[in-house]
């Protein structure tokens, strides 16, 4: 299986990094024992024989971890690189530990991620787990992929933008680099190396991919999968969370043994019911299982990870409180009852009308499809049970599977992506097309923040904007920044903005606790200047304080202390991007706010409102009225004119992050430079 030169590289690597070389890897037999194990052979002989194959099969059956390996260890991938995508940035971390553990090498050396903001890679990287994202972003600076050899397109089902995208350019690169090797008598250029395609799906959705990629062949793992015995109930639950505590200790005081998987929609969720848990389990009688909770969540820290996947130990019960990334992407072992709250958050674009122009997490129903992922997790190593929060009326009447997110979230940064490799949204042949009027908006964004020039072309700026792994509108604030010369601070705020969690904590029966705690950061002007008040704070709390000193900082300010960490990570990689650029990071007008703001203007042109004569904010571009979040440092302040970083949709429409700015900044900013 192994050629000889691979297998030293492998033993070159374990010497180095890992400490149980000599012995066997326990994890081979569960390798061998996985259901695609079997048709291992054939699979390989149809991957060498094709360039393009549907794989389809029941979750935990062993695509992601087993198939790269599988390419890798046949010798089909030559001397390039094995690209294996995935939706969500959390699994591919995960996936890459768990098939590095499986190769007996350390992460980072064989088996490698990049991810956005974060990556372990290096020269003898061969196998490497993606976002889809991340795979985008390689296309703008190598538009043929030619570091790789095979390319796996993974959770293809989701239909996130992102694989939508790399499915539409892999059939033109693939053509490109297949075929020019074919043309007799041309001599085929060194680096076209032929490219294969393995799209992967947990779903039997192939048809569609089969038939996008000319009818290409399309082959069945076949799974185990024991019965579920699903369960609904009888009336509506207003509150879901409530519903999951009570079903949690239903079935651990009455049912046997087996772990416990809940699905809910966010990590809000997930936090207060870890909280809930935890509270009423140390109640339980002495005797009686005890109760050991995880939680699995996108902006989950790697480190905490690793604990749902070791084993559950003797007289306690695991719970796991995750998103839908494990539903198919990540198959936790162990699980014997499901409890589905039937909720899940999703990225949807706001058009003009609801005042969006931008993508935002909405809290909704399941689909179908995802309600019977979700109970098939509890069946995966025997029989299991799933209980569902909702009426069995509810499940009848959900939609059958999702919209692919290209026909419901911001094109913006796709579009301008596409600019940068010269192809037009209209032009490109997906698998879904896009909504006309999806397409008419994101052009006008891009020509709002001087990307595109009045002939839809792009600009020197649009090129820079493309550069930052961030979403355009912010890249133009730090590109604004290098003029205004303030830099500095403008990528500390944007690095707080992009992280995953929220930088300040908001519980509204705090609120007047939160806001004193709060005091000595605010600044006048808004949330912008705040948040870069207490990172500052922060950073002098860090260099005197231990680690626990910073924490207990933290709980006393009503801070994240992730983010922090988050934002210091993402801060490094912008200021790369800068430096590539020519934009000098380092400038600094410490004193002054006021150009610090004109940045923010020149980004968020539609994410700004003035104040109305009855005291109400109206947008400037788009018709809604925007109330200041509660939770603002500016909220009940009638300011003429205010930015903001998103909306969020309650009972009414908030403007969250927000700042205060003269009337007279817009001026200036609108209508853009154009080309
Ligand atoms: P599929 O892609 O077909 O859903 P996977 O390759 O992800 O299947 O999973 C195969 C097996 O590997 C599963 O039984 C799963 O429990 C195990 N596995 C995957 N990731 C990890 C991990 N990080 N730690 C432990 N086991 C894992
Ligand atoms: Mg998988």
């Amino acid at each position: 299986m192994n050629t000889p030169r691979k297998k030293a590289k492998i033993h070159l690597v374990e010497e180095s990094s890992s400490g149980n070389h000599k012995g066997v890897n326990p994890l081979q037999k569960q390798r061998e024992q996985l259901p695609i194990a079997r048709g291992k052979d054939a699979l390989v002989r149809e991957i060498r024989d094709n360039d393009v194959i549907i794989l389809l099969g029941e979750t935990g059956s062993g695509k992601t971890t087993q198939v790269p390996q599988y390419i890798l260890e046949s010798g089909m991938a030559g001397s390039g690189m094995i690209a294996v995508t995935q939706p969500r940035r959390v699994a591919a971390t995960s996936l890459a530990a768990r098939v590095a553990a499986e190769q007996n090498v350390s992460v980072g050396s064989l088996v490698g991620y990049s991810v956005r903001f974060d990556e372990a890679c290096s020269a003898d990287t061969r196998i490497k787990y993606v976002s889809d994202g991340m795979l985008v972003r390689e296309l703008l600076s190598d538009p043929l992929l030619s570091r790789y050899s095979v390319i796996v397109v993974d959770e293809a089902h989701e239909r996130t933008l992102r694989t939508d995208f790399l499915i539409a350019n892999l059939k033109t690169i693939q053509a490109k680099r297949n075929t020019s090797n074919d043309i007799k008598g041309k001599r085929p250029a060194p680096e076209l190396n032929p490219l294969k395609i393995v799209i992967m799906s947990a779903t039997l959705d192939a048809e569609k991919f089969s038939r996008f990629y000319n009818n290409a062949r399309v082959l069945y793992v076949k799974g185990r999968q024991h019965p579920v015995q699903t369960f609904h109930t009888a009336a509506s639950q207003t509150d879901y969370v409530d519903a999951a505590l009570r079903t949690f200790f239903q079935i651990h005081t009455d049912k046997p043994p087996g772990d416990v998987l809940i699905f809910l929609p966010g990590q809000e969720d997930i936090e207060s019911l870890d909280k809930s848990i935890k509270m009423y389990a140390r109640r339980l009688p002495e005797e009686r299982m005890s109760v050991l909770v995880c939680l699995m969540y996108a902006a989950l820290p790697p480190t905490q990870q690793a604990r749902i996947f070791s084993p559950t130990p003797p007289g306690t019960r695991k719970c796991i409180l995750a998103t839908n990334i494990a539903e198919t992407s990540i198959t936790i072992p162990g699980i014997k009852y499901v409890i589905d709250t039937g909720k899940c958050k999703e990225k949807r674009y706001l058009s003009k009308d609801t005042g969006g122009g931008f993508d935002t997490l909405l809290t909704r129903d399941i689909t179908k499809s995802s309600a019977m992922q979700r109970a098939g997790r509890a069946g995966r190593e025997g029989p299991g049970f799933c209980f569902r929060l909702y009426t069995e009326d509810a499940f009848s009447s959900m939609a059958a599977s999702a919209e692919p997110e290209i026909r419901r979230c911001s094109l913006t940064q796709s579009l301008l992506q596409l600019k940068c490799l010269g192809q037009d949204l209209e032009a490109v042949d997906f698998m879904d097309r896009p909504d006309v009027e999806a397409i008419y908006s994101a052009l006008k964004t891009l020509w709002l923040l001087g990307a595109l020039d009045n002939a839809k072309s792009l600009t020197v700026l649009g090129r820079q904007m493309a550069s930052f792994p961030v979403e355009p509108y912010l890249a133009r604030i730090i590109l604004a920044s290098g003029e205004h010369g303030c830099a500095s601070e403008v990528i500390d705020i944007v690095s707080l903005i992009s992280s995953s969690s929220k930088l300040f904590v908001d519980i509204s029966e705090q609120r007047d606790a939160i806001s004193d705690a709060r005091r000595k950061f605010r600044h006048p002007s808004g949330d912008h200047m705040t948040m870069l008040n207490a990172l500052r704070s922060y950073q002098n709390v860090a260099a005197a304080e231990s680690k626990i000193g910073r924490k207990e900082w933290c709980r006393q300010h009503f801070i994240n202390e992730r983010t922090f960490v988050e934002a210091l990570k993402i801060r490094d990689q912008l200021r790369l991007t800068c430096g590539r650029l020519g934009v000098d990071w380092r400038s600094t007008r410490a004193d002054n706010e006021e150009p610090v703001l004109r940045c923010f203007v020149a980004g968020l042109v539609q994410q700004s409102a003035f104040l109305q004569p009855d005291g109400s904010y109206k947008q400037i571009i788009g018709q809604s009225v925007v109330k200041i979040h509660p939770g603002s440092t500016l909220c009940e302040k009638k300011v003429p004119a205010i930015i903001y970083d998103e909306l969020v949709y309650t009972t009414q429409i908030y403007a969250r992050g927000v700042s205060s700015v003269p009337k007279s900044f817009f001026t200036a900013a609108t209508p853009p430079s154009g080309s």
